[in-house]
């Protein structure tokens, strides 16, 4: 394994003790020869992926993918890359996808402004079923936009560009780090998850505590079924990657 992409919430954080857990695991890998690089794929936004960082024992990371997909920073330089921004705008009108989204869904309350960037529209939209999350894709792709719906934890509504997601940022990412994607490993707990288990040639790791969508979206042949929760589970997928 070279990098290893990994959700934060539910997958390898659920309080303190799961972070310095993580971060015990992850250093004793970074004191062997060729350490893998690190990246979160996060829906967190990247400042509030940093405060998090901060304020817990969570290792920093080579690279932090925020907002689902649609920002990439690297921290030591503290740069966004652009170049991956730029393959986000064709075809994306936030302002459009706002107006729509507030116009056909019912009983939907649009996220803070700190969830929202400018290639990704948040809601809350409680308790939706797979044919409202298809009637609204349809909705907007009937209004010419190039924008893709991805839904979460029941409540979490993300309108992103259709290109941005967790899995197409860690496949760029790792193509312009000239990673090969059979030595990338990812790891998830839930419906936004599911685009990284998708990228060809993967490892995928699934949380014991995993949203029942996500097996089911997901089912492959590199993928590690954990009957461990969150970041044992996580742990437990990545040593037998290592060990085989
Ligand atoms: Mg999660």
């Amino acid at each position: 394994m070279l990098l290893f992409s990994t959700d934060i919430d539910g997958t390898i954080y659920d309080g303190p003790d799961s972070a310095r857990t993580f971060s015990d695991f992850w250093n004793g890998l970074r004191s062997r020869p060729s350490p893998p690089l690190l990246a979160y794929n996060t829906g967190r936004s990247i400042d509030d992926t940093l405060r998090l960082i901060s304020e817990t024992h969570l290792p920093s990371p080579d690279y932090l993918i925020g907002g689902v997909g649609t920002e990439i920073l690297h921290p030591e330089t503290g740069q966004l890359l652009e170049d991956w921004t730029a393959t986000l705008r064709s075809g994306w009108d936030v302002a459009k996808v706002e107006s729509l989204v507030a116009d056909e869904a019912e009983e939907i309350e649009q996220q803070p402004e700190e969830c929202q960037n400018p290639f990704k529209s948040s809601w809350f939209w409680h308790g939706k079923t797979r044919q409202d999350i298809d009637r609204l894709q349809e909705r907007l792709d009937r209004g010419g936009l190039e924008a893709q719906v991805v839904y979460s934890s029941a409540r979490d509504l993300d309108v992103l560009p259709l290109k941005a997601n967790k899995g197409n940022a860690i496949a760029w990412l790792a193509e312009s780090l000239g990673v090969d994607l059979d030595r990338v490993a990812v790891a998830g707990d839930s419906g936004n998850d599911a685009s990284m288990f998708l990228v060809d040639d993967v490892y995928g790791i699934i949380v014991s505590n995993a949203e029942s969508s996500l097996p089911a979206a997901v089912s492959g042949a590199r993928i590690f079924h954990s009957a461990r929760p969150c970041v044992e589970g996580v742990i437990e997928g990545l040593t037998r990657l290592l060990v085989s």
